[in-house]
């Protein structure tokens, strides 16, 4: 008799994105008519630049002649995305990091729930609250947690992000193990500045905790002073893993980049307390679970490094930040209270008076046809507050605004 791993018994479904949709199609049932704007995903919606597109073809051009075909790649990635990586998104800001040392993936999704596996089963891991849940479902199925209230798991620690902390994570009050951090952040848009940072950097660096680095919406920092890579922060080689991806930066995410850097100096302990370097144990994981991004891909995410593609990436963030900041400055006028959207593509909002965020959800979609997320999806602390996203087109999020203004 085959026994199920019961760590995914104690999951609940997808549920979120299922009554999001559930709920939506009722309204659109007895509402046919009803024009829906969608400011709730979190998925890109401008093409690829055509510097990536340029790039991409001539990947697959190499591909069909037999001088230039390639077949399987090394898992970790090309070596020549991984120097333009290097030279690009860290060389710049003080960081020098080795070849070995990045990891070309499909994604940061997989990555952070991947990446748990080669630390210890027994390790205590902290999330903050609200937080992307593929931190803790992975954390869940892999055994480190006991079964759910409905909100939180059992031995996970939740550090909230609340209005009296201004949404920003205060330290365990205990020792924990892996600590998950994403700046900026998703949900809530905020970010930490190099001082603020440093206080994790340093509590990691006393309590031997692992940092999980979740970096995905960098490219969104506009403010000086906010650090676009942990690695900005002193001491942070020794106990920080960084995911990165371009499926926000450079519209990847049906394209499917991203890459991890495991700098060899973050260690991890054995039972008899000898340190082991984490960056051999992934490779490793690497080698043997994950087949490498395709060819034409990482020559697509290359074209992100060239003049042409940087210029061009500029100009689709900067397309979703206007509409950050439409959103903002519209919601605010509104009388809203906002965080986020200053160096992120999120708008974090509470919802008016002590109304719930599914209440709110529900009122946004029967009165102005707009499609959020509510905050409560996201974690406990997420109750009350409800996710905008910059996503959509410059037309939908005009539109959008107006409407919440003029009929709620
Ligand atoms: N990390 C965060 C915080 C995200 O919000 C997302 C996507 O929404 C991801 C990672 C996933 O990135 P990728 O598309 O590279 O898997």
């Amino acid at each position: 008799m085959a026994l199920v791993n019961e760590n995914y018994l104690k999951l609940p479904g997808n549920y979120l994105f299922a009554e999001i949709a559930r709920r939506v199609s009722q309204f659109k049932n007895n509402n046919p008519d009803a024009d829906i704007i969608r400011l709730g995903i979190g998925d890109v919606t401008r093409p690829l630049p055509a510097a990536v597109i340029e790039a991409m073809k001539k990947g697959v051009e190499e591909m069909s002649r037999e001088e230039t075909f390639r077949g399987y790649g090394p898992e970790q990635g090309y070596s020549f995305l991984i120097e333009k990586i290097i030279e690009n998104d860290f060389r710049p800001r003080g960081v020098e990091l080795a070849g070995d040392e990045v990891f070309v993936s499909d994604g940061a999704k997989s990555d952070t729930a991947n990446f748990q596996e080669i630390l210890g089963s027994g390790n205590v891991v902290a999330v903050t609250d609200p937080v992307y849940p593929v931190y803790v479902d992975s954390n869940v199925m892999a055994g480190r947690t006991g079964s759910t209230d409905g909100g939180r798991f059992e031995g996970i620690v939740y550090l909230p992000c609340t209005e009296e902390n201004g949404m920003k994570p205060s330290l365990p009050d205990k020792r924990v193990d892996m600590l998950y951090l994403c700046f900026p952040n998703n949900p809530t848009g905020m970010t930490l500045s190099k001082e603020e940072l440093k206080k994790w950097v340093d509590y990691a660096r006393e309590n031997r905790t692992v940092i999980l680095y979740d970096a995905a919406y960098e490219a969104y920092i506009r403010e000086d002073g906010v650090p676009h890579s942990i690695y900005e922060v002193e001491g942070a080689k020794e106990v920080a893993v960084e995911f990165r991806s371009f499926s926000k930066t450079a519209g990847f995410t049906g394209t499917r980049c991203a890459y991890t850097v495991v700098p060899r100096d973050v260690k991890v302990y054995d039972s008899t307390g000898k340190a082991h370097s984490l960056n051999p144990l992934w490779l490793r994981r690497q080698t043997t679970k994950f087949n490498g991004v395709s060819y034409p891909v990482q020559a697509a995410a290359a074209g992100v490094f060239t003049e042409e593609g940087k210029r061009q990436v500029r100009e689709l963030v900067d397309y979703y930040m206007e509409n950050a900041g439409i959103i903002r400055e519209g919601l605010t006028a509104a009388g809203y209270r906002l965080y986020g959207g200053v160096n992120a593509p999120y708008i974090w909002m509470k919802t008016p008076g002590s109304m719930g965020s599914w209440e709110f959800f529900d009122k946004l979609m029967k009165e102005a046809h707009v499609i959020g997320t509510p905050g409560a999806g996201f974690g406990a602390s997420g109750e009350g507050y409800f996710r905008l996203t910059a996503f959509g087109s410059r037309e939908n999020t005009l539109r959008a605004v107006e409407r919440i203004k003029s009929r709620m």
